[in-house]
């Protein structure tokens, strides 16, 4: 077993699991993706600590538990075609892809979707789309979907968004202040979207027509 394994179920062991993480899908898939390729070489050693770390262009990639709870609290059983918003270096996209059908990933700084691209292409991902774009408008044309997933904080949860989201289906996004949030798992019911609140959180800011300004 390589290195990286040991320290990779060390993570989830450790950190995952006892703090309440229980979906096995998640779990299995967090012991299998190799976070440490998403991250730069320079901090690559610290790619499975309990912590966000940088990944350039003043983004971060979330601390594994925070990608876990969301990931747990989309509900994945395999067959949804997912949309996330802010693609970042793409680790919470190769999740995604592990336990959906098909995942379109949104994000606005172009240098880093070809990098999350790159990623994703060398680690045999087919079923994931990274499109450049404003993610606070959604994805019209590829609308509507089981479940949206917002890695990137607003004020509220962007209109397009809910109105993309098919009924029935699932978004998880932080939400609050420009430096503390709280995550919001919403259910689109009848047309309206039924929230539950969960951890406070700290996301770097979502920034467009229908999040922060700049
Ligand atoms: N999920 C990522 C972490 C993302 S950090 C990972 O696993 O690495 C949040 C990302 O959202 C940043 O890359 C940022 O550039 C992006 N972002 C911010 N506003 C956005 C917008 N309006 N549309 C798309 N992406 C946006």
């Amino acid at each position: 077993m390589d290195d990286f394994k040991i320290l990779r179920d060390m993570m989830v062991d450790y950190q995952l699991i006892p703090r309440g993480i229980k979906d096995e899908r998640v779990l299995a898939a967090m012991r299998k993706v190799p976070r440490h390729l998403f991250v730069p070489d320079f901090i690559r050693h610290s790619a499975y600590d309990d912590m966000a770390l940088p990944i350039g262009d003043d983004q971060t990639i979330s601390q594994p538990y925070m990608v876990a709870v969301m990931t747990e609290l989309l509900e994945l059983r395999g067959d949804e075609k997912v949309l996330e918003i802010g693609t970042g270096s793409g680790y919470q996209t190769a999740l995604l892809a592990e336990l959906a059908r098909e995942v379109y990933t949104v994000e606005r700084i172009s240098t880093l979707a070809d990098g999350a691209r790159r990623r994703l292409t060398d680690l045999g991902y087919e079923n994931v789309y990274v499109i450049v774009s404003d993610g606070t408008k959604g994805l019209e044309d590829k609308a509507p979907f089981d479940r949206i997933i917002v890695t990137a904080a607003a004020p509220k949860i962007p209109e397009p968004l809910i109105n993309q989201l098919k009924d029935g289906g699932i978004i998880v996004a932080p939400v609050g202040e420009r430096f503390s949030q709280i995550l919001i798992k919403g259910k689109k019911e009848k047309g309206m979207l039924i929230e539950e609140y969960h951890t406070p959180c700290v996301f770097v800011p979502l920034v467009g027509e229908h999040g922060w300004k700049g």
